[in-house]
This record gives structure tokens, sequence and C-alpha cells, in this order.
């Protein structure tokens, strides 16, 4: 029996293998930043990072997190509410809840504990949960998990958003879900409008922003604060995995009620370890950056016009917007693959994204922009795209 089912999977690791869709993972040699050692390539341009603040290797962030084990020792052994909450646990969640302009936050393990903890809490077989066709997994499987009934709608198609909301009409409770940037196309959702029809429908509005956080908006307060639409939206998820020091953790912000009940009823807050006390004294010190200083966004914000246009100028194909989500349109998945392979030769290191993470035909190299590279570092980046285009006639 058992050397059966072994076997049943080293074949379809060999039909992945085959179809090109095994993921392989590249060694890094060196902490994460803007230059980075690959398998034996040293000073590779880092152009595929989530590190939108280049905070991940930050040395002020390093020292908080040594001073902190001292402070507060390394790990609790235990879950929140069995006595796994330090002072540092609630001050983050005040800080995060003042930063984010919400009622009150909740820690999770990751943004991915948050999402999956969510939907269950919230919403029952009465009620009704309207979500974008491009939501995240973690949101999907989150939803997965509850007995609500489940409506889609197409990609930030507001028309269809307002459709699905009649056909939900007799639900008691109705949500919107969406990420606030959609992440292979950068994309950010409407959320001017989504608010609107949520108060037009009596529905809560949930965002997911974890590529928006630290990264959208003059503050860094993410696509709500970009949107002008902060203190409209009930429930905001998010990852310290990504612009906001990017170790890991994820939290939800919202509305009292809600927190409250995520605290009883959340399966993932309920049942798993406390957040590490290294990783709440490192994203309060970020917070603590954000509020006292709104350089880090700005830089962001100027690196992402500069490598935008400098594509653009280069005769690139990358979809409108302003997010420092970068794709470059290759739309043939082996050329995007080769692409890639063809920029890590000469320093730059982003990957090709194809069928299934994409819709066939849309293949592409997705790059991603941090307040840590040079303006010198993006211009180096282009003119390598430049040079494979040219050798590949593509
Ligand atoms: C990255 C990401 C997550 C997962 O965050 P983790 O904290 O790494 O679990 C969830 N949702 C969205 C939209 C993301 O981009």
């Amino acid at each position: 029996m058992k050397k059966q089912a072994l076997k049943l999977y080293q074949s379809q690791l060999h039909e992945m293998e085959e179809a090109g869709t095994l993921k392989r993972e590249s060694l890094l040699s060196t902490p994460q930043g803007a230059r980075i050692g690959v398998g034996s390539r040293k000073g590779v341009l880092n152009m595929c990072a989530n590190n939108y603040l280049g905070l991940s290797d930050n040395k002020f962030l390093i020292e908080k997190a040594k001073e902190s084990y001292d402070a507060w020792g390394f790990g609790l052994s235990s879950v929140r509410f069995i006595c796994g909450t330090q002072a540092i646990h609630k001050a983050l969640e005040k800080r995060l809840a003042a930063f984010l302009g919400t009622d009150d936050a909740i820690l999770y393990s990751s943004c991915f504990d948050a999402n999956g903890g969510l939907f269950e809490t919230l919403l029952g077989p009465e009620d009704a949960v309207i979500s974008d066709e491009l939501n995240h997994a973690s949101i999907i499987d989150g939803i997965r998990l509850c007995k609500a009934r489940r409506l889609r709608y197409k990609n930030n198609d507001m028309d269809d958003l307002k459709a699905q909301l009649e056909a939900a009409r007799d639900c008691r409770v109705k949500l919107i879900a969406t990420d606030g940037v959609f992440s292979m196309d950068g994309f950010i959702a409407n959320l001017p409008a989504i608010c609107n029809l949520a108060e037009e429908h009596d529905a809560l509005v949930m965002v997911d922003d974890s590529h928006g956080v630290g990264v959208l908006g003059g503050r860094g307060r993410g696509t709500p604060e970009h949107c002008g639409v902060m203190g409209r939206v009930d429930i905001l998820t998010g990852t310290f995995g990504k612009a906001l020091g990017g170790a890991s953790g994820g939290y939800t912000a919202a509305r009292r009620e809600i927190v409250d009940m995520l605290r009883q009823r959340s399966r993932p807050y309920l049942f798993s370890n406390s957040v590490a006390p290294a990783i709440c004294a490192v994203t309060m010190s970020v917070l603590n950056m954000l509020e006292s200083s709104t350089w880090l966004p700005s830089t962001l914000r100027e690196n992402t016009a500069h490598f935008r246009a400098a594509l653009a100028e280069a005769g690139f194909d990358v979809p409108e917007s302003t997010h420092p989500i970068v794709p470059i349109m290759l739309y043939d998945a082996r050329v995007a693959r080769e692409f890639a392979s063809r920029l890590l030769e000469k320093g730059v290191y982003a990957v090709g994204f194809s069928h299934p993470v994409v819709p066939m035909g849309k293949a592409r190299v997705r790059t991603q922009v941090s307040a840590a590279h040079t303006k010198k570092d993006l211009d180096f980046a282009v003119q390598c795209f430049r040079e494979v285009k040219e050798e590949m006639n593509a």
C-alpha cells in the first residue's frame, strides 16, 4: 500500500518535471537585499523580492531584534490565551491599529493564517462572501473553510461586483473580499468604488493589503490610504513578511467587534503559537520609522516611477500601474523562462511566470522595485533587459 502511494508521488513529480512546472529553489548565500549572492554568483541585482522598503537586512532593525532577545526571550512556547501574551504583543496590536486607522488589531503567525482564520469566524450558512477572482490563495483557502454562500466577481470589475451583491441580497451578512494589490499584475484594487458599492448594499469590506502596507499611500499606510478610503474598510489583513521587515507574521486590523470575535474563535490564533517577540519588537521599530518620516515610501515611489519610465522608453510592454510590482509582458512561456535565465547571466535576478500562475499566453518576467535600489541599479536592470531583448529578438 505504502509503496503504491510513494510510486504515485514519484510519477506526479516526474510529470511536473516533464511539463516544466517543477519549482526549484535558488540558494541565496547572503541576507536578503538589493544585491545578493545567488548560488555561486556574487553581487546579483535582486529584482524579485517583496523587500519593498529595503528593510530585510537593515542594521538598526537587526540590533532591535538582538535587544529584544535579551528583554523578552526567544519564544513563548504557548498560544496567546494560555501563557503566550507579553506586553510587546499588546503594544504592537495597539500600534498597528493606530497606524492603519482601525479600532483594534490581532496578530497571527502569517497573513496566510490571518486569512485562514477570518471567514469561518465571521460567516455562517446564512451569509455570503463575494470574492475577487484573482484573490490570493490564502483568501481562497480561508473562504473554503467557511459555510457561507460563495460568489466570485471578475478581477476589479465593479459591474460584476454589483451583480453579485444583488444576487446575495437576501443573505444576512455580506462580505466583499479583495486583495489591495494583485500581485501578478501590480494592479491596485478599486477601493473607492468597492466601498461605495458596499455602502449601497450594506456589505462589509475586507482587504488583504500584504503588497500595499508600507508601500502605497503617502505615509505607507497602504491601499486604503492610496485610495482615500481609510476608515471605510472594515477588515484589513496583512503581512510583516514583505515591506515591513520581511521576517514573518501577519495581522488582522478591523472594527472592534470583529477583532473581539477573532480572539474568541479564530482557529489559527487559538491553536498556533504566539508571534516571536523579536518580530513584534522589529515591527514596532518599522512602524516608528514610517510614522517619523515619509522617506522610505517616497523613495520607493520615485524609484518605481524611474524604472517604469525607463522600461517604457525602451519599448517594453508593461501594464499600466504605479505599484513597484512591474511585470514585463513576454506572452510566451518559453521566452519568459529563457529571458529570466539570460538576465541572471548578466547579473539581474528576476523570475519568469507562466501558466498556471498567470493565464495561458500571458507569460511575463515580473520585477519588483525596492527603496534599497539606487537609480544606477535600476538603469543597469533596464540595460540588461534591453540587451536580452536584442539577443533573443523578443
Ligand atoms: C504574501 C501574501 C500573503 C501571505 O503572507 P504570509 O505572511 O507570508 O503568510 C497573503 N496574502 C497576500 C495578498 C499576499 O501577497
